[in-house]
């Protein structure tokens, strides 16, 4: 990784003020959990870091949630060029619908804060838990996957979870990819190491390892943890198995230990993971359940934190039994409101989402 890249992306590490997350009391419907079993690499080791897939060898990037079509697509890794090669089989369907204009919505919309894509302290320091935000970098979209003329630059974002049972690292960087790949999104990298660094712990302190999903994007620094356990759900790693789904360099690594769940589990006391299907049928959540304030940690459940709002809105709007039309929402946005999450942060935008009010 080119030094330069790293001096690009400063390690200010400086807090926000913590607010708003005062009062907040209660947490409903926990219910459903289902075990999580663990698995151990099958030991087919490292692949040299050439190319990735088994069978075809080429990858798409995801087309979006079929089943949500008023979403725009998310369209991270797995990446694959469509504009530099001939059209290859893609992995999941196209958007029915093209992707808004104009990106991320303000913080002051969102209600939420204004942020660069420093390592933060966000969240909020809520009993034994505090969550931080550690910058892995970037990539540049091609307007080819933006639905607008112009390509946009999107943040790489991890959470450091401090708890009282260990250190949870919630994905782990941008990983090693193809030329090609490399070339369409031009990445980057801020080393995982210097991140955490950058957060006062090493890569040996970290305990486990949750990834939302297994996108080249999201599970780079995983070969860098061997041997700690990493969460992912059935769906997502029988995926990156399956071939056009990442780059199998990153999940049989030497060392590679996960614990897979087919549906909810709690991780530790009051850490859950939660599925949130849609950018890739097994993508998941993190809660982190706490007395004074819920934070999810959605990953890419959404892109960006507007779409999650503009959903729990619809949801809102259907639950007042506003007449239709009006817009659908994803199921699983049931189960995280449940929660009653006073911010929900996400992989690819700094913004952060925060309920409309508090509750005094
Ligand atoms: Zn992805
Ligand atoms: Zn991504």
């Amino acid at each position: 990784m080119a030094g330069a890249d790293r001096a690009a992306l400063p390690d200010g590490a400086a807090p926000w003020g913590v607010t708003g997350v005062t009062g907040v009391t209660g947490v409903t419907g926990v219910t459903g959990v289902t075990g999580v079993t663990g698995a151990r690499s099958g030991g087919r080791g490292t692949s040299g870091g050439g190319m990735r897939e088994r069978g075809h060898g080429v990858t798409s990037p995801p087309r979006g949630d079929p089943s949500m079509p008023q979403v725009p697509a998310s369209h991270c890794a797995p990446l694959r060029p469509t504009a530099l090669r001939p059209p290859a089989p893609r992995l999941s369907p196209p958007p029915s619908a093209a992707r808004e204009p104009g990106g991320l919505l303000s913080a002051d919309r969102l209600g939420g804060r204004a942020a660069g894509c420093q390592d933060d302290a966000v969240g909020n320091t809520m009993g034994n838990v505090t969550v931080r935000r550690l910058d892995l970098g970037y990539f540049v979209r091609p307007a080819s996957e933006t639905g607008t003329s112009q390509p946009r630059v999107e943040p790489v974002l991890a959470y450091l979870v401090r708890h009282g049972k260990g250190l949870i690292l919630f994905d782990t960087g941008v990983g090693d990819a193809d030329a090609e790949t490399e070339a369409h999104y031009r990445p980057r990298r801020r080393a995982l190491e210097d991140a955490l660094s950058a957060a006062g712990v090493g890569l040996d302190d970290i305990s486990v390892v949750v990834n939302c999903h297994l996108h080249f994007d999201h599970c780079g620094g995983n070969p860098f943890l061997g041997g700690r356990p990493v969460f992912v759900q059935e769906a997502e790693l029988e995926a990156a198995r399956g071939g056009g789904h990442t780059f199998d360099h990153l999940i049989d690594f030497p060392g590679a230990t996960y614990e897979v769940a087919a549906g909810e589990a709690e991780v530790w006391p009051g850490v859950w993971i939660i599925p949130t299907p849609g950018h890739t049928q097994g993508h998941q959540s993190l809660v982190l359940r706490q007395d004074d304030g819920t934070v999810v940690l959605a990953g890419q459940a959404h892109d960006v934190a507007s779409h999650f709002d503009s959903e729990q809105l619809a949801r809102r709007a259907a639950l007042d039994g506003v007449e239709e039309p009006v817009p659908p929402y994803r199921p699983w946005l049931d189960r995280l409101m449940d929660f009653d999450p006073r911010r929900v942060l996400f992989a690819h935008d700094c913004s952060i989402w925060e309920p409309p009010q508090t509750r005094s």
